[in-house]
């Protein structure tokens, strides 16, 4: 058994339960919102289970992920597996190449170090603004966010309507770490070797590292950074009032809730 599995995978009481209701919201959603709904996945533990749950029944619900430009080796070869294992096409949506090269020769490559702000630029350039055209046209979106996770994630419902009136489910928000490898060893689902490694959250290579034991699964993320800094803002909500500036001269940061660990 792999370092993660021995390591997380631990049935607890009312799992059967949390994982029919997981696959409940999922048909359901997917009938509300036929050809119009996503699986926006990071390709991190919690999507691959969601990935499974919506490839086993073959739902109508489309898999895409953000290719970065700065994903670990690892991440990119489970695109290929997850589609060879299930027989899935998965999107792959990319930052614009000039916004890339114009931001790294103005800042650098190692831009997201030297503040907050270059490190959400970063983010804002290489995911929100393709999470934006991944859910385009779409008019409901599944992500994997949990309510364990993180403190900012405690409250996550399980339906929500984001701000551009699309539906955001998370069929997971009321699994624990361990349902999450529970469900994963024991259907054989796909992974990233990454998690054996102590990596429980994987984001863009330059802004992962593992974790010791005692940590918090999130110190892995942006390490560097204050605790509260450390959303993508992906699934960041409006708080009112003047939002950040991003990359693109809009609020892109406050305003998009989306993909990823
Ligand atoms: S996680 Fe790091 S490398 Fe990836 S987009 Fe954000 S700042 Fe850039």
């Amino acid at each position: 058994m792999s370092g993660a599995i021995t390591l997380y995978a631990h049935e607890t009481p009312g799992f059967g339960d949390r994982a029919a209701h997981a696959a409940d919201l999922l048909r359901a959603a997917a009938t509300q919102h036929p050809g119009r709904i996503v699986l926006a996945s990071s390709l991190g533990a919690e999507d691959m289970v969601l990935t499974d749950l919506v490839a086993r029944e073959r739902l109508p619900i489309a898999v895409a992920t953000l290719q970065t430009g700065k994903l670990h080796a690892q991440t990119l070869a489970l695109v290929q597996r997850a589609k060879l294992h299930y027989g899935l096409d998965i999107e792959l949506h990319e930052p614009r190449t000039e916004a890339v090269v114009h931001f790294v020769q103005r800042h650098g490559d190692d831009a997201m170090r030297r503040s907050v702000e270059l490190r959400k630029a970063c983010c804002a350039l290489r995911k929100l603004e393709p999470l934006e055209r991944l859910l385009a046209g779409r008019t409901a979106w599944v992500t994997g966010l949990r309510r364990e996770q993180s403190g900012a994630r405690a409250d996550v419902p399980f339906s929500d309507i984001d701000e551009h009136g699309r539906t955001k489910l998370s069929p997971l928000a009321d699994w624990s770490w361990h349902d999450v490898w529970h469900y994963i060893a024991t259907r054989e689902v796909p992974y990233n070797p990454l998690h054996d490694e102590f990596m429980p959250s994987i984001g863009c290579e330059p802004c992962t590292r593992a974790i010791a034991v005692g940590e918090d699964f999130r110190s892995g993320r942006w390490w560097w950074e204050h605790d509260d800094a450390k959303e993508c803002g992906l699934h960041v909500k409006p708080q009112g009032g003047e939002a950040p500036a991003s990359a693109f001269g809009r609020s892109q940061e406050e305003s998009v809730q989306g993909v990823t660990p």
